[in-house]
């Protein structure tokens, strides 16, 4: 766990050690980034160390530890903490790449507000099963925002669409994307054909579930918007800047909310428009590529090809560095690389050559908690049994008349095990008060 706070330059280098001694997490900065702590940084209070938790000032002053009580987490268990209503939770569901590996979905990031908002930014192929470890009931995760067409940023749409509504989002899945430079490069025509691909799936369900969350409502923007807003809710504002990336088309997003400022970057050549509006975000993401010798050892790219894709396609660790020195955030986080014991320190090493600020280089499962006074970053620790989360309205049943029927050939060919499945029927109209029956 590490915490960078606002409260003194001397704290937020402890922070930064701490958050680089994380196995799994982030590496420090060059001592020289203690003279550079923002100044509004080096003036805020002195009293923030009561923020920390009661447990931890206790045992902090008095060194000792209790042998029955719990000592505080220092790990993310999802449904077990309130969200302030003056907090951020930003939580990576995917930083990996388009080649799927276990340990890192592709690029998916939820972020939570402390007004009951949710926003999900991409969801890249693997993603859903991060989404569904965080146990979030799926109507507050009707809300999905793409930064382009690339699978491993919109790969698993379909997933979270009909699984979403399997399980319990009585809502459609409203859906904002850019447009392209033409119509069929474009959100719409993209999102259109993925429902029209899914007809069998959709019909199939007819009569049998809930029918209200199979259907997407797509909003798409134009790409060339500056700084232009795509959304506007609840005290929330999001908007859209141009990105550099294989075709014109891609975006990156901006969300403003009770004074923060949260940036998601998606795949990108260094731009003019993140330099500028990205500027003094209290956490900014941007892409940051697989070093080159890596793309030539490990993805066995040829070196033309490894320097073409790794600098020019996409955001090179150096260039990140670039970027997140122009722009300061509170918090830089890196993601879109393999995360690997060897691969770790050649990124690091080459962003501070151009970088020494607060620093994530982010893995599947990093949870940012972000108020005025600190950035809590942590892993989340999930349960791989996990199952639906309960709905949060009343389930509305199904309308057995809206079932497509077999054909005649099809529904001849059953077995009889109706006597089998009556047990079935008869234990469970009795403990509901049913009575139903088989087909
Ligand atoms: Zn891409
Ligand atoms: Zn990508």
């Amino acid at each position: 766990m590490a915490r960078i706070k606002r409260a003194r330059p001397s704290l937020l280098i402890v922070a930064i050690l701490a958050l680089g001694s994380y196995v799994l997490g982030c590496t420090p900065p060059k001592p020289e980034a203690e003279s550079q702590a923002p100044a509004e940084q080096q003036k805020a209070p002195e009293d923030s160390e009561q923020t920390a938790k009661p447990d931890q000032a206790n045992s902090a002053s008095t060194g000792k530890y209790s042998p029955v009580q719990a000592r505080a987490r220092d790990f993310y268990a999802p449904n077990s903490e309130d969200l302030g209503p003056d907090e951020m939770r930003l939580i990576a569901c995917g930083t990996g790449m388009p080649t799927a590996r276990p340990k890192q979905a592709a690029s998916c990031w939820l972020l939570e507000l402390g007004n009951g908002d949710k926003f999900i930014f991409d969801v890249g192929t693997g993603s859903n099963e991060r989404i569904a470890a965080l146990q979030i009931p799926y109507n507050y995760l009707d809300k999905v925002f793409l930064s382009h067409l690339h699978t491993d940023h919109f790969g698993d749409l379909d997933a979270l669409f009909v699984g979403g509504a399997l399980s319990g989002r009585q809502r459609p899945l409203r859906v904002w994307g850019p447009s392209g430079a033409t119509p069929e490069r474009g959100t719409k025509y993209a999102l259109d054909h993925l429902q029209k691909a899914l007809t069998w799936d959709l019909d199939g369900r007819k009569g049998l579930t809930d029918p209200r969350g199979y259907h997407m409502e797509v909003t798409e923007f134009d790409y060339m918007g500056v700084n232009e807003i795509v959304y506007q809710e609840n005290g929330v504002a999001i908007r859209s800047i141009p990105a550099i990336h294989a075709l014109d088309g891609p975006v990156s997003f901006i969300v403003e909310w009770n004074g923060f400022k949260f940036v998601f970057g998606g795949d990108t050549y260094p731009n003019k428009w993140y330099a500028k509006y990205a500027k003094d975000a209290d956490l900014a993401i941007h892409e940051c590529f697989v070093t080159v010798p890596d793309m030539i050892e490990k993805f066995k790219f040829s070196p033309q090809g490894a320097l073409s894709v790794g600098t020019q396609i996409h955001t090179a660790p150096e260039a990140f560095g670039k970027v997140m020195s122009i722009i300061k955030p509170r918090m830089a986080v890196a993601y879109h690389f393999f995360k690997d014991f060897d691969t770790t320190a050649g990124i690091n090493d080459r962003i501070r050559t151009t970088y020494d600020g607060p620093l994530s280089l982010s893995i599947d499962y990093m949870v940012w908690n972000i108020t005025k006074d600190e950035i809590r970053v942590r892993m989340a620790i999930v349960d791989e049994d996990v199952w639906p989360p309960p709905a949060t309205d009343k389930p509305q049943l199904p309308d057995p008349n809206a079932r497509i029927p077999y054909s005649d050939e099809i529904i001849g060919g059953k077995l009889d095990v109706s006597k089998v499945l009556q047990p079935t029927y008869d234990a469970i109209n009795k403990q509901y008060g049913l009575h139903e029956k088989q087909d």
